[in-house]
């Protein structure tokens, strides 16, 4: 699983976490090394009733969020070695130049060291919004947020899930909206167009044999969705799917944030998605894992 790929050293926010162009590179070597790598129409044919036999030690390589990392730097090195990458761009921020707020934070925490500052300015900004929206006490929300997060510390996992998931969605959405006009730009349109690819880049790297994926039209947590709102944010991905030529006999879905449950599966189940990847951090094991929430491994859990 990718996120970013980048010359972070040279880039605007050096301090984004993701991964230098050299070290995916050196991790191409070390997977060509010790695995096969497949492509996503493989693993489907090996889970359908034909059991289509993989090669030993099979990877697939997954990017997630449709950044233009994935076109400027990571489809040209596939592309030459002859691998296949799958690419999971949500279609909303592709379509409308938004940026997502879940990259919002991931920018305000790049440009600000401070991070109990911008915590501190998130709970004392909640008093305006108390009136209006059932808001918790600031230690009930310390206490709902668990403690570890793998790779982040306790203020950066706390401000993340303050404003991806625990404020309401109209708060965290508007104090998300003033750190990043304050903190990185005021210029969404033309930052968002920095940040992810175009449709004509995606469906050049269709064209040149990568696989293109759903990740929900707004990267909302799908599991947290009405049955009825998770039809429309899978339906309208499948629609952006359908605009760049992918089949609904060959569509997967990436689920944002890993967010699945029961009623999402049997959206995707009566839409024929053919495979599914959670963020769950261990090797799929085919004979045991279900097809539609397949675990896969970080990028940061590579030696090299
Ligand atoms: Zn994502």
């Amino acid at each position: 699983m990718y996120h970013y790929v980048r010359d972070l050293q040279h880039s605007r926010f050096p301090a984004i976490k993701g991964v230098s162009v050299e070290r995916f590179c050196r991790q191409l070597d070390y997977i060509q090394a010790r695995y096969t790598p497949i492509a996503a129409e493989d693993l489907i044919r090996a889970l359908s009733p034909a059991k289509k036999k993989l090669p030993a030690n099979p990877i697939l390589l997954t990017f997630d969020d449709g950044y233009s990392d994935h076109f400027t730097n990571v489809f040209p090195l596939l592309d030459a070695r002859g691998i296949q990458g799958c690419f999971f761009p949500p279609a909303q921020s592709v379509l409308e130049h938004k940026v997502l707020d879940v990259n919002k934070i991931q920018f305000i925490l790049a440009a600000v060291s401070d991070v109990g500052s911008l915590v501190d300015r998130v709970f004392s900004s909640l008093s305006e919004f108390c009136t209006k929206y059932p808001l918790k006490t600031k230690e009930a929300y310390f206490h709902a947020i668990p403690e570890q997060h793998r790779y982040d510390s306790r203020n950066v996992t706390v401000l993340k899930r303050l404003l991806q998931r625990e404020l309401p969605e109209p708060v965290r959405a508007e104090i998300v909206r003033r750190l990043f006009a304050e903190h990185v730009t005021t210029d969404e349109s033309s930052f968002s167009c920095e940040l992810y690819m175009s449709v004509d880049q995606i469906a050049c790297l269709r064209r040149h044999g990568m696989h293109i994926g759903s990740h929900g039209n707004t990267h909302a947590w799908l599991d947290r969705l009405s049955p009825d709102a998770q039809v429309i944010e899978v339906d309208q991905s499948l629609e952006f799917l359908q605009t760049l030529g992918v089949g609904r006999d060959e569509w997967t879905m990436c689920y944002p944030y890993g967010g699945v449950n029961d009623s999402l599966l049997h959206v995707l189940q009566t839409r024929h998605c053919q495979l599914g990847f959670t963020v769950e951090p261990r090797i799929a094991d085919l004979d045991v894992d279900d097809r539609l929430t397949l675990p896969r491994i970080d990028t940061n859990d590579l030696p090299s």
